[in-house]
């Protein structure tokens, strides 16, 4: 049986990828580095199985702080995945590169300590003040 794929790209389109689906979770992360690599006022994110994620393209990568590796599009600049040592064997992908992101809907927020005061959504899903540990593995 055929596995179903999520796929999505950059803005430019010159990097596309696909992922096996169901993702190992869907969550907000509102931690200022987040913040600051996509320039929105929260971030999201679907998290992969990194073995079931495959990408082409033009991808560039730095290191955002130790043991964290954020991925953009080195034509248009588009963030596009976050790594991290702490999160072994995940991809984690910026959720409106999606190509159909209502359809990855978020459970939970993380960070919520760093929080822009004036921004709120208005739903019931778990915050955590900081990081998510190993219960949902969240950025
Ligand atoms: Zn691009
Ligand atoms: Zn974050």
């Amino acid at each position: 049986m055929q596995q179903v794929q999520g796929t999505g790209h950059c803005l430019c389109g010159q990097v596309r990828f696909e992922f096996a689906e169901p993702p190992l979770w869907v969550g907000y992360c509102h931690c200022e580095s987040c913040r600051r690599s996509t320039g929105a006022a929260v971030a999201a994110f679907v998290g992969v199985d990194a073995a079931k994620f495959t990408r082409t393209g033009p991808v560039a990568s730095y290191a955002s702080s130790a043991g964290v590796t954020r991925d953009f599009c080195s034509v248009c600049g588009t963030p596009l995945t976050y790594r991290a040592d702490r999160y072994p064997g995940e991809m984690h992908i910026y959720i409106s590169t999606l190509d159909e992101p209502q359809r990855f809907e978020p459970t939970f927020h993380v960070h919520c300590a760093e929080q822009i005061p004036w921004f709120e959504i208005d739903d019931q899903l778990p915050r955590l003040p900081a990081g998510g540990g190993s219960a949902d593995n969240s950025p």
